[in-house]
């Protein structure tokens, strides 16, 4: 496919984008296949020949759009909502443009760079404690979901302890032993990815009961720990939920943080769902108790007009991060990174490839803007708000 014909097909898909959106109201919510309809359809082996742009075009109208379910219907009323939109579309296709791969400054700094600003933008824009913000010690970086930013938070976690006791001198083994005993706490409410997160990390994990509106509480927290540090365990992550995913329950993140005062529990706040309506001041008050917290994360792609995958997590202390995840071969070393003046994002994650996600991100605060958001989370989400989180 040359310069041109791209320009035509180009023109041709947003065209094909532009009628799907404007008759997605027709589509049944859930596609009408069985289970194996794909296989049937498709030859087995990839073809030897090359095909026609016609012919791919035609097979997204008669074999991909049948088994799609579709998520940006209004009609879609499953999980949670995934809001794409036409900025956030645009913003994919510049980065899709520049096919760069983002790991380390040096590869290529707009996309380290931007990412550092949008993230401290939203970060401002949602209230946080300027302490996660990346002019401090803190800073802030897109995962794609919120299963990674917490495997990574608890990754960090686990290394925090960990180094705490190698600073005191204990051998490999003595740390192995100790690596064994760490244990990480949620509620019953709190999203299965924290233990999926703890079977990843060798951790363990209990979930404990909440008060009748589902919301954990410091006591319970408080007492589970000094039971556990008698019993020789060590407790390692607590996760405050704000916006569970069955009921959009808050945590008494404020009571969490004084019920681990003084150990070296790592507190995570995980608002992937519902963190998006802190856009609105009138909302920001369940964020008390944050700015004690290690790292908070939330899904801009949930309520927050950006398409999947932006996963925005911010941490107070992005040494620790970096110290638990940096992994320097020879061929990774550059001066950029050794000069010690810039991020390199892949010692943020589990990858080392990485999107320039953060062009969506920019597309969509600037087209919108805060009052735009703001209007968005009021207009969109406040029958939900009203009845679920107040
Ligand atoms: N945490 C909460 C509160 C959620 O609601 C969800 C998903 O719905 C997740 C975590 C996991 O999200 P992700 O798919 O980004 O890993």
């Amino acid at each position: 496919m040359d310069i041109e014909e791209f320009r035509k097909r180009g023109y041709e898909a947003v065209d094909r984008i532009c009628k799907y959106y404007k008759e997605l109201d027709n589509h049944n919510v859930l596609p009408n296949v069985r289970p194996g309809y794909l296989k049937e359809l498709l030859p087995k082996e990839a073809p030897e020949e090359p095909e026609s742009f016609d012919a791919i075009q035609l097979d997204i109208e008669t074999k991909i759009i049948p088994g799609v379910t579709h998520w940006q219907s209004p009609n879609f009323f499953a999980f949670y909502p995934a809001n794409s939109s036409f900025p956030g579309i645009l913003g994919d296709m510049y980065s899709d443009m520049f096919g760069c791969v983002g790991f380390n400054w040096i590869t290529s700094p707009v996309c380290t760079e931007l990412e550092t600003i949008v993230l401290d933008w939203v970060g401002k824009l949602i209230g946080l404690d300027k302490t996660f913000l990346s002019d401090g010690y803190g800073g802030g970086v897109i995962q794609g979901t919120a299963s990674e930013a917490t495997l990574v938070a608890l990754i960090a976690a686990r290394q925090r302890v960990i180094d705490k006791y190698k600073a005191e001198g204990l051998t490999e083994e003595q740390l192995y032993e100790i690596s064994n005993r760490l244990i990480a706490y949620g509620s019953t409410q709190t999203h299965s990815c924290l233990k999926k997160a703890t079977m990843i990390a060798n951790v363990r994990f209990r979930a404990l009961s909440t008060d009748e509106k589902f919301s954990l509480r410091g006591n319970t927290i408080k007492c589970e720990i000094e039971k556990d540090i008698s019993q020789g365990l060590i407790p390692c992550f607590l996760n405050g939920t704000i916006g569970t995913t069955s009921s959009a329950a808050v945590d008494h993140i404020s009571e969490l943080a004084d019920a681990i005062q003084g150990t070296d529990v790592w507190l995570h706040i995980d608002a992937a769902y519902a963190g998006s309506a802190l856009v609105c001041p009138e909302y920001q008050h369940y964020l008390d108790g944050v700015d004690r917290a290690d790292s908070f994360n939330f899904n801009m792609h949930k309520w927050l007009l950006t398409n999947f995958d932006t996963s925005c997590l911010w941490v107070k202390r992005r040494k620790l991060l970096i110290s638990a995840l940096t992994i320097t071969p020879e061929f990774l070393k550059n001066p950029a990174s050794e000069s010690g003046l810039v991020l390199d994002y892949r010692d943020w994650q589990l990858p080392l490839g990485r999107r320039f996600r953060s062009l969506k991100i920019w597309f969509v605060l600037r087209t919108y803007g805060a009052k735009g958001l703001r209007e968005h989370i009021r207009k969109v989400y406040s029958q939900y708000i009203i009845t679920y989180l107040k």
